[in-house]
């Protein structure tokens, strides 16, 4: 009886913890996971990394400290990212085996569980704003290929021509790549002051892809998944590993059921069930209380974290 009175006092506690927005904010970053290796990049190379990933976190910052919603900051830090050639997402998008350039976003809300993702575009400048509309002004959650980009067009947004992912870096890559298998992707999670997760996911796949392959990012669920009772994830990596594993909701889920914090039910799922299934890859995530978890199994990944308790950091190699 006693047992029983101390356990649901401590669900309330925690479940109150949860939704009683405390002015704690934060968020963090990623932009890919992979053979990312000190002795691989050259000091100017890591110098525009850090930089760019340095912009885009203070934008995202800027907008939670000043009371702008986890949704605004999530958008805006990922559109910095899509813009700057060094991600593989909008502008720096790998190629397909066919070389063109398809790419996949999703975001999620996780105070409403709404959600929107596309899947294969070619033309559109910021895949993750048109995922944004897709959750906001559409009755669907994911759209895919013409459809898509018609609906792009319908809502106002930039479409560009192919020729603008153009990228000799990435155009080598796929060269290469016709050896061997690369990925990388950006993303962002963030807690705003009113206590509101927000999660964002986007991505050209993975280089060398074929017959309008997708992967986890645009998954929700899989690469992209928001809740305010437990986390907002977004993860990067080789897809399919993710997708078969339900890699984002697996960790709200570890959570909610089994009472695990944020960055164990995240080490369990990166660096146990995935590395042990041969999954490489990483993630980010917040819960509902500002903390913060970037695991990954490979030799990098970027990422960076800014927190209102003043912490913050941009990382590339292990540490
Ligand atoms: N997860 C992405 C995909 O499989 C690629 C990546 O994160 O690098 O499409």
């Amino acid at each position: 009886m006693i047992k029983n009175s101390i356990l649901v006092f401590i669900l309330i506690i925690s479940f109150t913890a949860c939704n009683e927005p405390d002015e704690n904010f934060g968020l963090v970053i990623h932009g890919g996971a992979g053979l990312i290796k000190k002795e691989n990049m050259t000091p100017e190379l890591e110098k525009q990394y850090e930089t760019k990933l340095t912009e885009a976190l203070a934008k995202g910052y800027s907008i939670l400290k000043s009371g702008g919603s986890s949704r605004d900051a999530v958008e805006q830090t990922i559109q910095i990212m899509e813009n700057s050639p060094l991600f593989n997402a909008g502008k720096g998008a790998v190629f397909t085996h066919d070389g063109y350039n398809e790419l996949d976003a999703a975001v999620m809300d996780g105070k409403t569980l709404e959600a929107g993702a596309v899947a294969g575009v070619r033309n559109v400048k910021n895949p993750i704003t048109l995922a944004r509309k897709i959750m906001e002004n559409s009755a669907h959650v994911m759209l895919s290929g013409n459809g898509a980009l018609e609906f792009a067009r319908e809502q106002g947004l930039e479409i560009v021509d192919s020729s603008y992912f153009f990228t000799e870096r990435r155009w080598k890559s796929l060269q290469k790549a016709l050896k061997d298998k690369k990925f990388g992707t950006v993303g962002c999670v963030a807690l705003d002051k009113e206590g509101n997760l927000f999660a964002g996911t986007s991505t050209g796949g993975m280089t060398n892809k074929q017959y309008g392959r997708i992967g986890d990012s645009p998954i929700i669920g899989a690469g992209t998944y928001a809740n305010n009772n437990t986390c907002a994830i977004s993860a990067t990596g080789h897809g399919e590993f993710f997708i078969r594993y339900t890699v984002a909701h697996e960790i709200s889920a570890l959570m909610k059921f089994k009472n695990y914090s944020l960055d164990d039910a995240a080490k369990l799922v990166i660096n146990g069930t995935l590395k042990k299934a041969g999954g490489e890859g990483g993630l980010i995530g917040i819960d509902c209380k500002g903390k913060i978890t970037m695991p990954f199994n490979t030799p990098g990944m970027f990422r960076g974290f800014a927190t209102s308790d003043g912490e913050r950091g941009i990382f590339i190699y292990k540490e």
